[in-house]
């Protein structure tokens, strides 16, 4: 899978694409990230890409040529099966959308400054606008790394098995269950004996039941959202 981002801060998304997990998936060749910095598609003495906006207001908002350029280009090159801008009135990030956009090949994400983009930049090539939650980030960069991460994990492959995201809170509308390591008595506080007994049907069950008790306590939205009746 090629995410394609297009930034004005380019460094500000090396550091959480460039290791663990990502940097993995680069090295298998199961993903590729590549940075455009917008500023190489203004024009003018100070390449800007902001300018006042109409009707008056505090803020700038990012002009359309450079983006169009820059999009432009890349359209030339290959075919994106999404162009995704990251923005707070888009659709709001979840697992359902993760796995969805896991499957594609190619998918170019637009981060925003200021106050936003151009509107005509959203009708013109946006195929899909995506929010991280309800609050206002600075800028799109921290969205962009945050989608290329949850959904980049996805990739068949790139996860192993002991780590497989179908474990993970949220697939099948559960929080995952509470996971212990050694020792198995810290402190006096101990791991529940069904994770020592070697028993791997009982252990499913009682991992089963934690998943279902915890999405009870704290997420009952989502058990509403599965319809299993627990
Ligand atoms: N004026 C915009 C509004 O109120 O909706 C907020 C602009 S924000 C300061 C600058 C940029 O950060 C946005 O264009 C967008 O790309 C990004 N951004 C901010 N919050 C975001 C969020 N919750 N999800 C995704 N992107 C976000």
């Amino acid at each position: 899978m090629r995410f394609d981002i297009i930034t004005v801060l380019p460094e500000l998304l090396e550091s959480p694409l460039n290791h663990s997990i990502m940097q993995r998936a680069k090295d298998k060749g199961l993903l590729e990230v590549h940075l455009h910095q917008l500023r190489d598609y203004a024009t003018g003495k100070h390449r800007q890409v902001d300018d006042y906006q109409f009707g008056g207001g505090a803020g700038m908002v990012m002009k359309p040529e450079p983006i169009s350029a820059c999009i432009s280009k890349l359209c030339a090159e290959r075919t994106y099966d999404e162009i995704i801008y990251t923005t707070p009135d888009g659709q709001m990030l979840d697992q359902a959308l993760c796995n969805r956009l896991s499957m594609k090949q190619n998918v170019l994400i637009l981060c925003g400054h200021y106050k936003g983009v151009d509107d005509r930049i959203r009708q013109k090539y946006v195929t899909l606008e995506v929010s991280i939650g309800d609050y206002v980030l600075s800028g799109g960069e921290l969205a962009a790394a945050v989608i290329v991460d949850s959904v980049g994990r996805l990739i068949p492959g790139v996860l192993n098995d002991e780590t497989s995201a179908l474990f993970d809170s949220f697939q099948d509308n559960l929080l995952a269950p509470p996971v212990y390591t050694r020792p198995a008595d810290w402190n006096g506080m101990k791991v529940p004996e069904v994770l020592l007994s070697g028993h791997e049907k009982n252990i499913e069950e009682w991992r089963h039941e934690q998943s279902i008790e915890r999405t009870k306590t704290r997420r009952p939205d989502l058990l509403e959202k599965s319809g299993d009746g627990y």
